[in-house]
């Protein structure tokens, strides 16, 4: 078989990481990413198992070599460990990497079976471990599970990165005892300034925290080092003298990271979306449904990577403006 063409966009950016969205509905509703009463897609329009099985392969077939099933939260889908033990036999074999990002809540139930199935690293998102902003904020009492399931997590050998945002006003006070929670455990931890996202409750202007300001506060109780350690991403690294653990700062909105961006998002209806911070998109479920699939997606995807934006531009910079964009981050999964 001939190799197919690697991804590269408009601004030779080599495109080797894909997430994927298993589906947009969640067990939490945490405050900053979506409403109590969120609408979520009817269940005929997101892709079947089938279909994102076939979607994976043909991103490796087009250079994807590293994969991280998202959501919502991919481990309330049914079917999802399925999905997982079939990508797991790509590893090796064009794909390099299988990860996932999770709220932790069902990990008891399957950190094992992860690990069986091939994923080594597991990123999970903790905004505190005080159970009472925890339950505030992510409007569910779900803390104990989530400590169970980082509990199991780290039995069964997946390496963890806790994911926290960091927010004025609500978990502020608790970031330094994350970190310093996640390094006694043996976790990285990274901190991430709140993107403006979809329509939520709150105006996210009132809880923006700008992570100088964390790093600042930060730097008064520990001895932070810049680090070397790239993870291919956003994220720039801090080395904690006292802890003795890595602190990545991810800072969408302070800094920008897009020239060396190398990822593209697929939300639960196969919407490839070229820009985590625009709107530009392709529709590979018409191509997945089309009658020759695979000349289809791989013309989306030439079509993807003319259209993939220099840069985001999303700014919080007034009280009271609507989103940059409409969309919620469960969409794409961060
Ligand atoms: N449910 C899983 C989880 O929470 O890890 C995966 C999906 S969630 C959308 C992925 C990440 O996006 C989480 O770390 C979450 O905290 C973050 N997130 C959600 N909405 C955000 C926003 N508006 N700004 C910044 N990060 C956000
Ligand atoms: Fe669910 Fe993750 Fe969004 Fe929280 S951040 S509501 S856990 S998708």
């Amino acid at each position: 078989m001939t190799k197919l063409a690697p991804l590269v966009d408009q601004f030779q950016r080599r495109i080797t990481y894909l997430r994927m969205s298993m589906t947009d509905r969640c067990d939490l509703r945490c405050a900053y990413c979506m409403p109590e009463r969120m609408t979520f897609l009817p269940r005929k329009d997101v892709l079947s198992l089938e279909e994102l099985h076939d979607l994976a392969l043909g991103f490796i077939d087009r250079g994807i070599t590293k994969l991280r099933l998202t959501g919502g939260e991919p481990l309330v889908r049914r079917d999802m460990m399925e999905l997982v033990h079939a990508l797991g036999r790509k590893i090796g074999d064009g794909l390099e990497e299988l990860t996932l990002t999770t709220n932790g809540t069902r990990l008891s139930e399957f950190a094992d079976d992860l690990f069986a199935f091939g994923v080594r690293r597991i990123n999970v998102s903790l905004d505190t471990l005080d159970r009472e902003t925890f339950t505030r904020l992510a409007r569910r009492d779900s803390l104990p599970q989530v400590l169970e399931g980082l509990a199991a997590a780290k039995a069964a050998g997946l390496k963890v990165k806790l994911n926290t945002v960091a927010l004025k006003g609500v978990n502020e006070d608790h970031i330094a005892d994350v970190v310093a929670w996640a390094h006694g455990q043996g976790f990285d931890a990274t901190l991430i300034e709140v993107m403006p996202l979809g329509e939520v409750e709150e105006d996210r202007f009132d809880h923006y925290l700008p992570l100088v300001a964390v790093r600042d506060s930060l730097e008064k109780r520990w001895s932070l080092s810049p680090s070397d350690h790239r993870s291919g991403g956003p994220a720039r690294y801090f080395d904690v003298a006292e802890t003795g653990g890595r602190l990545g700062l991810i800072t969408p909105l302070t800094n920008n990271f897009c020239d060396g961006c190398n990822r593209i998002r697929v939300t639960a209806t196969g919407q490839l979306y070229a820009c985590l911070g625009g709107n530009e998109r392709v529709d590979l479920r018409a191509a997945l449904r089309s009658e020759d699939p695979e000349a289809a997606l791989s013309e989306a995807l030439d079509v993807a990577m003319r259209i993939k934006p220099a840069r985001h531009h999303f700014v919080i910079e007034e009280p009271g403006a609507a989103p940059a964009l409409s969309r919620h981050m469960s969409m794409t999964g961060g």
